[in-house]
């Protein structure tokens, strides 16, 4: 059915995946470009993720994309995987192509996009990378390949989820990495005396917009602290970093061009990055008006 109407199907699947925007970016670019396609979410158990991947393929699916919690253990079930996925170890897409499944990380391309700007003023700094995760992996990748770096503290919940990231990318590109716990007593002073801070866990997130991650931390002039949230578009840390003097960046550039690698890599063709980012800083505002999250 879905063959002869000429439709092409993508997903994002993750669990809980409420509230992703990936669905209004990729439809909205499937129009624009004329394609007869479209994304819907999949709230994915853990236990079902195998099962899942055969139906997608069977429906006859062009890709996916992966959010948590799956980004790394869907590695085992496809058939290949792209050199940065492999480096990183997670993947966030999936492309269905002549009855084979290849992984990709656009995570990290999103991540060196949305630092390019700011290359200048942060090579050669000191790092600290909050949460050890998925993301927290592409943007250690991205730090040690494609900024100079005099240090990266990794500064994770537990101390053997921040050892096991410096373990993983131990040699690599001369890595300069220590590991570090959000409840480190001297994690103020290491934040303070870096350059760039870089939130990769989801506190702050909508709904719960209230929180940051470092609490009682003090940002200063000359900082960049970036926050890979993008909703809300301002969070609480950024919010904070601005207070400071510190220059603030939402994740929301990361997202789209995550996003813009994504579609290319399913479609083969480029996706309106302006087009995309107006709509999705108008609806993003909209809700910051709104009031909503505020909980
Ligand atoms: P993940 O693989 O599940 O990792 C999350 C990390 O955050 C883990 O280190 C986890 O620690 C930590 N964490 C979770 N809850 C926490 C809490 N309450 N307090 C302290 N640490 C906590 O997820 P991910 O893919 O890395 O995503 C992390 C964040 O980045 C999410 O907010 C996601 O939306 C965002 N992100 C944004 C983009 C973008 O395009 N802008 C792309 C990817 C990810 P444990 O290991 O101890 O659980």
């Amino acid at each position: 059915m879905i063959e002869s109407s000429g439709l092409t199907l993508y997903g994002i699947i993750g669990h809980p995946v409420g509230h992703s925007l990936s669905p209004v970016m990729h439809n909205a670019s499937f129009e624009a470009l004329g394609l007869h396609a479209t994304m819907e979410v999949y709230d994915i158990k853990p236990e079902s993720l195998k099962d899942a991947l055969e139906s997608f393929i069977k429906l006859g699916f062009g890709g996916i994309n992966v959010t948590i919690p799956h980004k790394q253990t869907i590695i085992p079930f496809l058939d290949d995987i792209d050199e940065e996925a492999g480096i990183i170890g997670a993947v966030n897409t999936v492309r269905f192509r002549d009855g084979r499944t290849e992984g990709f990380n656009t995570d990290a391309h999103g991540f060196r996009q949305t630092l390019e700007p700011y290359r200048s003023s942060i090579e050669g700094s000191r790092f600290v990378v909050l949460g050890a995760g998925g993301a927290a992996r592409a943007v250690t990748y991205v730090l040690l390949r494609f900024f100079r770096t005099a240090q990266i503290v990794i500064a994770a919940r537990t101390a053997s989820g921040s050892k096991t990231l410096v373990e993983h990318f131990k040699g690599f590109h001369g890595s300069r990495l220590a590991a570090s716990t959000l409840d480190d007593p001297h994690l103020s002073r290491m934040v303070r005396d870096s350059e760039v801070i870089i939130n990769a866990t989801p506190v702050g997130m909508f709904p719960k917009t209230g929180e940051a991650v470092v609490e009682g931390t003090e940002f200063r002039d000359g900082q960049t602290v970036v926050d890979l949230i993008y909703r809300p578009l301002q969070t609480e840390l950024l919010r904070r970093a601005k207070q400071h003097g510190a220059r603030a960046v939402s994740g929301l550039e990361m997202f789209i061009h995550q996003g813009a690698r994504a579609f290319e890599i399913w479609t083969g063709k480029g996706m309106d990055i302006d087009r995309v980012r107006i709509l999705l800083t108008g609806m993003l505002e909209q809700e910051t008006s709104r009031g909503e999250g505020r909980r």
